[in-house]
């Protein structure tokens, strides 16, 4: 490949790595990711744009050593935007507070014992134990209207003791997908 081609390839690339750079900061931003991702996704965004500066005005750097940089980033924003999603999902939920309770029996729920917390969309629903979560997912409908509320599909369920976020079944999420 010659110099010009290689010049053309860098200009897209240097391009495509700002653009990658910024939607990823501002996904990271809005997903709430740890800072430290959106730290390193800026550092190596400005550092793509420096090192094209680099070979581009002052010739410090071959063209060829700037693409397989601007490659780099470009990869590594990508790959660091799939971990940061990852990292968020499985982190725990919010810790209950001290008037928080269980929403099928109203216990209140402590701290320092095992709790389940059910993730209905973008809300927590907490439980002092398995099977009243699960009593309340078979009767979800009712709970639902008995207790006024506004909550999306059932998704997953965290137990404090195990600190993982479990899939639920089909067969445990009986929401009408109506509405
Ligand atoms: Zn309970």
């Amino acid at each position: 490949m010659d110099q010009q081609e290689l010049a053309h390839i860098l200009i897209i690339l240097v391009g495509l790595l700002r653009a990658v750079g910024i939607a990823s900061i501002v996904a990271l931003i809005f997903l709430g990711a740890r800072i430290r991702f959106i730290f390193l996704t800026a550092i190596l965004t400005v550092g793509g744009i420096f090192t094209t500066v680099l070979s581009f005005l002052l010739g410090i750097l071959s063209f060829t050593h700037a693409v397989v940089y601007e490659l780099f980033a470009i990869g590594s924003i990508m790959g660091m935007l799939y971990y940061a999603y990852k990292d968020k999902k499985s982190a725990p939920p919010p810790k209950p507070s001290e008037n928080t309770r269980c929403a099928f029996c109203s216990a209140l729920i402590r701290e320092n014992r095992d709790y389940f917390v059910l993730k209905c969309e973008d809300q927590y629903l907490f439980f002092d134990s398995e099977e009243h979560m699960k009593e309340f997912l078979k009767n979800i409908e009712e709970q639902r209207k008995f207790r006024k509320l506004d909550i999306g599909k059932p998704e997953c369920y965290y137990s404090k003791t195990n600190g993982k976020w479990i899939q639920l079944k089909q067969e445990e999420v009986r929401v009408q997908e109506t509405d």
